[in-house]
């Protein structure tokens, strides 16, 4: 309380109520702490917390925030987190970082080698906007091996960019394999981890430099929050995260913070069940006269079923794709109006079902021909198993299917 005699109500009003006393009974839950700056007892206090990176700015630190960094840090086995208000955010700063030479304060990289089934953002983060800066990106099928190893003897690769399941059609890259090459090439690797998830797949524990999450899909779980975190597997590189963030400033806010943190203490229950329900609607969709093919890594017909099991063990995650019969895009639209449970919102890792369809959405810019070239036919569609039951998603799907062969 500010003294009552010194100063007039407009005055009083403006602190009281504010820096209380710590109270006796500790908070069970991490306080959303919605300041921008704090305060310390003297002013040789404050400029030891300046020089220490104690608490003195919210673009610097914040606890809330840095409650949900030290789970994330904790589920991916790294050294640290910084969290960014977006998973693209945290993808520039982790790509900014993996090009900052031992000891360097400023990025210095030229060439880029990345994965060419990856989400359209971070391609064109890559290839244009870093592109112009003039860094080149080549991309590469990096579900074939034998291609990666040639680009690595090609040239000098300084940064390398994967998302170790692809999307839309579930690919699997050979992470141990792709680690040996980065180290022989001494590339430092960024690992784009949202589909997997830690639970399923923890890339730094195998070597890898940064694990990257768009915390928007999996950690957060319920479809009401933008965020995103990078993990690092070494003391020098979160550093170098951590000044980026500060620089760019693109931090994650106390309140969403808050959610992811919520988030994350969940996600194992949810995963579990996503992925056993995924399970059960890939091998029913399997079996469907109007599915011509299933994209799912745990079912046997998965191209590279082998290596996902070494990889991931018996769980085939919670995504599935599959190409419809007829493969039109008119029986595509009438498949997904019918749909009552799965939403057709454009994300993934929800609680929720999700529904998306590349052709219109995550590939919408390329032509029907480079589509083609990726292996996304007028047929696909990517579904995101929920949290519901598998038995109503499936009797969903069911009678969708049904409709979708309606003329
Ligand atoms: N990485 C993957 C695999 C994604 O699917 C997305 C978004 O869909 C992102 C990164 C970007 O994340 P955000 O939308 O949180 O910026």
């Amino acid at each position: 309380m500010v003294n009552d005699t010194k100063w007039s109500l407009t005055t009083r009003l403006v602190h009281e109520g504010e820096r209380g006393a710590r109270t006796a009974g500790t908070p069970t839950s991490m306080p959303i702490y919605a300041t921008a700056t704090y305060i310390h007892p003297s002013a040789q206090e404050l400029d030891q917390a300046f020089s220490d990176g104690g608490l003195v700015y919210g673009r610097y630190g914040n606890p809330t925030v840095n409650g949900f960094e030290a789970a994330v840090a904790l589920l991916e086995g790294g050294v640290g987190a910084v969290a960014f208000g977006s998973g693209m955010a945290a993808l520039h700063a982790a790509i900014l970082a993996a090009g900052t030479p031992r000891g360097a304060t400023q990025p210095s990289f030229q060439h880029v080698l990345a994965a060419r089934d990856m989400y359209g953002t971070t391609r064109t983060l890559l290839h244009d906007f870093f592109g112009a800066q003039g860094i080149t990106t080549e991309f590469v099928d990096m579900s074939d091996m034998e291609a990666v190893r040639q680009s690595f003897a090609a040239r000098q690769t300084d940064v390398v960019v994967l998302e170790p399941i692809s999307n839309p059609l579930l690919k699997l890259v050979d992470l141990p394999a792709l680690i040996g090459l980065c180290r022989e090439a001494g590339a430092r690797l960024v690992v784009d981890n949202t589909l997997p998830t830690p639970l399923m797949l923890r890339p730094l524990t195998l070597g890898a430099d940064f694990a990257v999450h768009s915390a928007t899909k999996y950690l957060g779980g319920h479809g009401d929050v933008i965020g995103g975190v990078v993990v690092a597997r070494s003391r020098l590189p979160l550093d170098n995260v951590r000044a980026y963030s500060k620089l760019l400033g693109a931090v994650l806010g106390p309140f969403d913070a808050r959610l992811l943190a919520r988030g994350v203490k969940t996600l194992s229950l949810r995963f579990r069940q996503q992925c056993a329900s995924a399970a059960v609607v890939a091998s029913w969709l399997n079996e469907q006269p109007q599915v011509a093919r299933v994209y799912y890594p745990g079912l046997p017909c998965h191209p590279q079923h082998d290596l996902a099991q070494q990889l991931f063990g018996d769980c085939g995650g919670a995504m599935i794709a599959f190409d419809l019969r007829p493969a039109e895009q008119k029986a595509v639209f009438r498949f997904m109006d019918a749909l009552e449970l799965f939403l057709p919102a454009t994300s993934l890792g929800d609680i929720y079902s999700l529904v998306t369809y590349p052709v219109i959405a995550s590939h919408r810019d390329l032509t029907p021909e480079q589509r083609a070239g990726l292996g996304i036919g007028d047929g696909l569609l990517r579904l995101s198993i929920g949290i519901e039951d598998a038995a109503d998603l499936i009797a969903d799907l069911g009678a969708a299917l049904a409709k979708s062969q309606l003329q």
